[in-house]
């Protein structure tokens, strides 16, 4: 006997394949001046017969019958073609649900929905949420490492709400952290809520981590918010869910810096790339990565500073050649989204000496992060400081 789960599981299966499952887009705005940074991607389902039924119900259902893959792929398909005209800077951002990362195929299929759709990867924002990740955790953090080496970013979903928040937040590679909205509610009414936001906020800022508080309903709780130094906020405040159709006029009632820029022809990186010699003074040791960390160009000096003869490091992964772990990528994509510089750190170069390593991120002309600078500075010779 089919029982009411295994009904909705196969009405849900007949919606993925006729569309019945569609993408709404919600805003993540900076706190500072309001210009919305990206969207996070919620799924809607419209059921001829039964009307809307909310993510809530349908989730759980799609977990057990193992269609989260499918519907994951859909969306992003659907995400990816809306987005092709929006502002090239605006990044999106998808849930997984703690299941998902146990598979081995997941960053294979999220690069290739993506890669499909010429969508860059390096907006391709994942939201998981701490509830479930129970047992071993090497495939996930293997997962999780693989799309961050394909340029996405990770964020912790819902965070405070689990179990060993703390633990994960120690374990794996996020680069955001997202308070959950239970206590943003609270904040107003009650003195622990607002203890807690405040504390989660300094502690993800201390890990190097972008905050996002989730749940901003009123006015009073974006004050509060800005007080204690959350830069970034989600709610409805500044906007509910929204289908993609909507997006371009909810986009330009946010008066928006950043969008101004939005239809200059993009410099890629390999334009850059060629012009290495003239933007940075001669000698400079200096390289290009793109921003999942693969070095792109690299001046003679860079090459000399990593490798006494000289062999040409392009085409390396930055973790092979440095001490950059998955980690200090995450860090680098959180101070990127917030717009902070990331902090110089020692490195050691091939003759033993210590370089001091600063990261920038290269942008284009619509701020869409096309990669990082790598510059070697040697600090036993100050007067070889290049500014
Ligand atoms: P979430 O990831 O925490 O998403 C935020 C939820 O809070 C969304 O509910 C959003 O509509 C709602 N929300 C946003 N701002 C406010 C606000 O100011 N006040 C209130 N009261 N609510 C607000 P939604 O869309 O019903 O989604 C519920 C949950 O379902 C999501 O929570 C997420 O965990 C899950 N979900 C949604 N789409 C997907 C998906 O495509 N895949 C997976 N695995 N999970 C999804
Ligand atoms: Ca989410
Ligand atoms: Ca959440």
């Amino acid at each position: 006997m089919v029982n009411a789960d295994q009904l909705l599981a196969r009405r849900l299966l007949a919606a993925l394949a006729s569309g019945g499952v569609e993408p709404f887009f919600q805003p993540i705005v900076s706190l500072d001046d309001g210009h919305v940074l990206g969207f996070e991607v919620l799924a809607r389902w419209h059921d001829p017969e039964q009307g809307f039924i909310g993510p809530d119900q349908f989730i759980p259902i799609a977990d057990r019958f193992g269609l989260l893959d499918r519907l994951l792929d859909q969306l992003m398909r659907a995400a990816f073609s809306a987005a092709a005209d929006w502002p090239h800077n605006i990044f999106l951002g998808f849930n997984v649900s703690p299941t998902q990362p146990r598979n081995p195929e997941l960053a294979t299929r999220i690069a290739k929905a993506a890669i499909d759709s010429s969508f860059p990867l390096s907006r391709v924002h994942i939201e998981v949420t701490e509830n479930g990740f129970i047992d071993d955790l090497t495939q996930p953090r293997c997962t999780l490492d693989r799309l961050i080496n394909l340029g996405c970013m990770i964020a912790m979903d819902d965070f405070g709400t689990g179990y060993s928040s703390l633990t994960w937040l120690s374990t794996l590679p996020f680069s955001k952290l997202k308070i959950d909205a239970s206590f943003v509610m609270a904040m107003e009414d009650h003195r622990q809520s607002r203890k807690i936001v405040d504390a989660v906020v300094g502690l993800g800022h201390s890990l190097g981590l972008a905050v996002v508080a989730e749940g901003v309903e009123t006015a009073g709780q974006a004050d509060l918010l800005r007080g204690m130094g959350c830069k970034l906020a989600q709610g409805y405040l500044f906007g509910r869910p929204t289908p993609a159709h909507q997006v371009p006029n909810a986009l330009r009632q946010f008066a928006s810096a950043r969008q101004n820029g939005g239809l200059s022809a993009p410099m890629s990186l390999e334009v850059r790339a060629d012009r290495l010699d003239e933007d940075y003074a001669p000698g400079t040791a200096v390289a290009l990565m793109d921003p999942a960390g693969t070095v792109v160009a690299s001046s003679k000096a860079f090459d000399r500073t990593m490798d006494a003869n000289g062999a040409e490091v392009a085409g390396r992964h930055i973790w092979d050649l440095i001490g950059v772990t998955p980690e200090t990528m995450a860090q680098l994509r959180a101070t990127d989204l917030l717009d902070e510089p990331f902090p110089a750190f020692d490195g050691s170069a091939a003759d033993g000496s210590t370089v001091q390593v600063h990261i920038r991120p290269v942008k284009d002309e619509s701020s869409e992060l096309v990669g990082y600078s790598v510059e070697y500075r040697d600090i036993s010779n100050p007067a070889g400081l290049a500014s």
